[in-house]
């Protein structure tokens, strides 16, 4: 049952079994940051008028020929049309008609000059008296200043894709069609599992022989930054029947997804193994990675199952590495690759697992370079929050020397 597997392998077999979720519906402010299950098609014209991208007068620009501040042409002021209006009537040539931003173009103008470009001035404040005539200092082409129905989308046009993560800007389109409710993607509620006689939770005395549960609240903000929906338990113990309630419990919420943490080596104690082959079906693999060798997978009453090792850092690696993206998947957003090139500023050494160290990234001339955190004990969680990236040392490379580039899997931007 134990097979040491390839890092890679281990990925396609876990995606092949991975199912994006269902749509449901939103209202529009709550579509932040959630994936867009169909795409968007456009009912309307947008703008949906043609309209002055200017506040000035709409001319025919025919009437601006030859004008320059020596010459300026004075053409009669004949409409007065505000954002927000309707204006009836045709512009007449040789008129002109005052006009706002965003307000529609009378029939017949061609071109809108900026009131700077003329005689007038709007700097005196509110209801400014509409002037007999005005003076263009400038000629202007066809065209000029107008922003036409249609341009920026025209009817059935698509305006945002299945599976893009709705940002702030295709919020602002998905209003300017009219629509008040978004169909997305749900989130996976994601339930999660700490187990050990040793921790104790951040409200719980430190007693002898004890620690905190960290990954219960690591995996939490993983999963939440991943767009699923975190569930985390009372920590289990190391007895069969508190393991089994909590699995069961966990069962109750009806989860896409359970993460557990530790039990999964070969510890006296390691009876989280036991509970996983009686609930579910699960293998136990030993995964060709460093940190991480250990891990569960396989489904429990239907439910996608990850036993990750217990090690604060093996468990953030492995959830990198292998959680996320079936989590992406799961909740139907591109997994984008976050895999950078960056050079070495020392040389690296590992037994010929695949590993993943814990390094800085910083930018020197054109460079990236690539610095251990210091230690790189899988127990060290101070070694991820120091962490940059993970750099990638491939299967069967024991050393990479200094000045050498290679793979790093970035966990935050670079500055
Ligand atoms: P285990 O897989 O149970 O042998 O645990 C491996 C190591 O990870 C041990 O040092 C545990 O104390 C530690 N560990 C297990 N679970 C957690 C947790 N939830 N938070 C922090 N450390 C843990
Ligand atoms: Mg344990």
């Amino acid at each position: 049952m134990s097979i040491l597997l390839k890092v890679d392998t281990a990925l396609s077999n876990i995606l092949a079994d991975m199912k994006k979720l269902e749509a449901e519906t939103v209202s529009l402010p709550d579509a932040l940051d959630r994936v867009l299950a169909g795409d968007l098609v456009s009912p309307i014209d947008l703008p949906p008028f043609d309209n002055s991208a200017m506040d000035g007068y709409a001319i025919h620009f025919e009437d601006s020929a030859d004008a320059s501040q020596s010459n300026p042409a004075a053409l009669p002021v004949t409409m007065d049309i505000l954002a927000g209006s309707a204006p009836d009537g045709k512009l007449k040539p040789g008129a002109a008609a005052r006009i706002m931003t965003g307000a529609p173009l009378p029939q017949g103008a061609s071109a809108v000059i900026p009131v700077e470009d003329t005689d007038d001035d709007w700097s005196k404040g509110e209801n400014i008296p509409l002037p007999a005539r005005v003076r263009l200092y400038r000629s202007l082409s066809s065209g000029e200043n107008i922003r036409l129905a249609g341009e920026n989308i025209s009817v059935g046009d698509t305006i945002i894709r299945a599976g893009t993560i709705i940002g702030p800007a295709e919020i602002g389109m998905i209003a300017g069609i009219g629509r008040p409710r978004v169909e997305v993607i749900r989130q996976p509620k994601v339930v999660i599992l700490s187990s050990g006689d040793e921790l104790v939770d951040i409200y719980d005395e430190l007693g002898p022989g004890k620690i905190r549960d960290t990954n219960g609240y690591t995996l939490a903000g993983l999963i939440r930054g991943a767009g699923g929906v975190p569930i985390r338990l009372p920590i289990a113990k190391d007895r069969l029947e508190s393991i089994r309630s909590l699995y069961r419990r966990a069962l109750e919420i009806n989860p896409d997804l359970l993460i557990s943490t530790a039990g999964v080596s070969v510890g006296a104690a390691d009876l989280v193994k036991v509970v996983m082959d009686e609930l579910g079906e699960i293998d136990f693999w030993r995964i060709n990675m460093r940190p991480g060798k250990p891990l569960a997978y396989g489904t429990i009453q239907g439910v996608p199952f990850f036993g990750l090792p217990g090690n604060p850092v093996s468990t953030m690696v492995t959830f990198e590495v292998i959680v996320r993206p079936a989590l992406a998947k799961i909740a139907g957003r591109a997994h984008k690759r976050r895999t950078v090139k960056a050079t070495l500023a020392s040389e690296m050494r590992s037994d010929g697992r695949r590993t993943y160290a814990r390094v800085t990234l910083k930018r020197e001339g054109d460079r990236l370079i690539a610095r251990s955190t210091g230690i790189q004990s899988s127990g060290a969680l101070m070694s991820m929050v120091l962490a940059d990236g993970l750099a990638v040392m491939p299967e069967e490379v024991t050393r990479i020397p200094a000045g050498e580039s290679l793979d790093v899997l970035r966990l935050r931007p670079i500055e």
